[in-house]
């Protein structure tokens, strides 16, 4: 793939620099079939340095996911070599089964097949809470 252009797909843009490595993970990018690029540290006027990532076919992206992880990412959705579509992300209200409460005692450490659900409670500090037991979610 040309790092510069892809010609159907999306350009994930202004992602905080050491956040490209976690979508990867996250977003599972590995598992496509479909060429993937990061580009980490490039220059950006705002903010001194970025991550980008270029997924060369419009999947579905997983925005919550996306969010969660960096809610200042731009999505740029790339068809017939034309961005048609620029997306902002905002934070999700709730994440169902992105991340794991880290609570041992949490309900959900001993009944697996509950689904994992933080609710946002705080949305000027994005500040997620475990609808079980109101752990706090830590994003490391
Ligand atoms: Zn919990």
């Amino acid at each position: 793939m040309n790092i510069d252009t892809i010609k159907n797909g999306y350009v994930i843009d202004h992602i905080t620099s050491g956040n490209a490595m976690k979508i990867y993970e996250l977003l599972e990018l590995g598992k496509l079939d479909c060429q993937v690029a990061i580009i980490t540290n490039a220059k950006s006027k705002k903010s001194g340095t970025k991550d980008i990532i270029k997924v060369g076919e419009l999947i579905n992206l997983d925005m919550d996911k996306l969010a969660y992880i960096d809610s200042n990412i731009t999505i740029n959705v790339v068809k017939n070599d034309k961005i048609i579509e620029k997306k902002k992300l905002t934070l999700p209200e709730k994440l169902v089964n992105v991340c794991m409460c880290n609570n041992p005692r949490c309900i959900t450490s001993t009944e697996k097949e509950l689904d994992q659900v933080f609710i946002l409670t705080d949305k000027e500090r994005n500040i997620y809470r475990c609808i079980y037991c109101e752990t706090k979610l830590n994003k490391n």
